[in-house]
């Protein structure tokens, strides 16, 4: 269904403004469940019908060398990929929550009401990823192959149902309702980089001073990074801690409120 017609500047430039949009509907309050719904459908047909902005894809193409595919000049194409990697620096993962196809495809999967799976261990879904970015990496530079391929990421964007590895990327879709984003949080390349940034971001969604300690927020949250003190690293900015807090308890900002303040 990928129309190869539109150029894929188109899906870089959409990939900005949603983001910027999105950062100042957070600040201003005005981010809700049904902005999110516009957002994460928007993004994905943005993946089937431009793959872009398929950023995990075209940081692996870079890797590789591979300019040809990249259907952008290069030189823009490393400016958006260091772009929003400082963006997450600043913002948080707004891009993977809300803009990415693959991580929005999942994410309204997710949506899906059944029981879902936590991994309570923070570590393993991390490290995990970890390990899988060094042999990413490692397999690129050395055999010039791309392990995104073999995920399917593009055959199942483009419906290449001809091919073996689309089925990778259904199954990991098929198990998406019961476990939160699992190609963003077991395997994307290109996410290790925005977590990295996003530990230190300036905004974030933060516990505010009406904070009574009920703990609804992390009993939803699918990533454990509501609490308190949480790096939000693996924070996807989907809101589902701020529309269960009874005393609207938190606030996408800046500014930390210290313990000490709370008490
Ligand atoms: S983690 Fe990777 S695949 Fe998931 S939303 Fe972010 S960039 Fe996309
Ligand atoms: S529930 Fe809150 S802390 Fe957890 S991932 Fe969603 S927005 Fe981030």
């Amino acid at each position: 269904m990928v129309i190869d017609s539109i150029p894929m500047v188109v899906g870089m430039a959409y990939a900005i403004i949603a983001t910027l949009m999105i950062v100042v509907l957070l600040r201003r309050g005005k981010f809700n469940k049904r902005v999110g719904y516009v957002f994460l459908v928007v993004s994905t047909l943005f993946g089937f019908l431009v793959f872009a902005p398929m950023l995990p894809y075209q940081f692996q193409t870079i890797i590789l060398g591979n300019t040809k595919q990249l259907g952008a000049p290069v030189a823009l194409a490393v400016v958006v990929l260091v772009a929003f990697v400082v963006l997450a620096f600043m913002f948080g993962k707004a891009f993977c929550g809300y803009v990415c196809p693959i991580g929005t495809l999942q994410e309204l999967i997710y949506h899906i009401p059944t029981k879902k799976v936590r991994i309570k261990n923070k570590v393993f879904p991390v490290a995990f990823r970890f390990v899988f970015f060094v042999a990413f990496i490692v397999v690129a530079l050395v055999s010039s192959v791309g392990l995104l391929k073999y995920l399917g990421v593009r055959d199942f964007f483009y419906l290449d149902v001809s091919s073996a590895f689309f089925y990778v990327f259904l199954a990991l879709l098929i198990i998406s309702p019961f476990l939160y984003r699992p190609f963003c949080r077991f395997l994307c390349p290109y996410g290790v980089l925005l977590s990295l940034a996003a530990i230190k971001s300036r905004f974030k969604l933060r516990r505010n001073e009406n904070c009574i300690d009920c703990k609804k927020c992390g009993e939803v949250c699918p990533t454990n990074e509501a609490g308190r003190t949480d790096l939000k690293q693996e924070c996807y900015l989907c809101n589902r801690c701020k529309y269960v807090c009874p005393v609207d308890g938190i606030d996408y900002t800046g500014k930390e409120v210290s313990v000490q303040q709370k008490a």
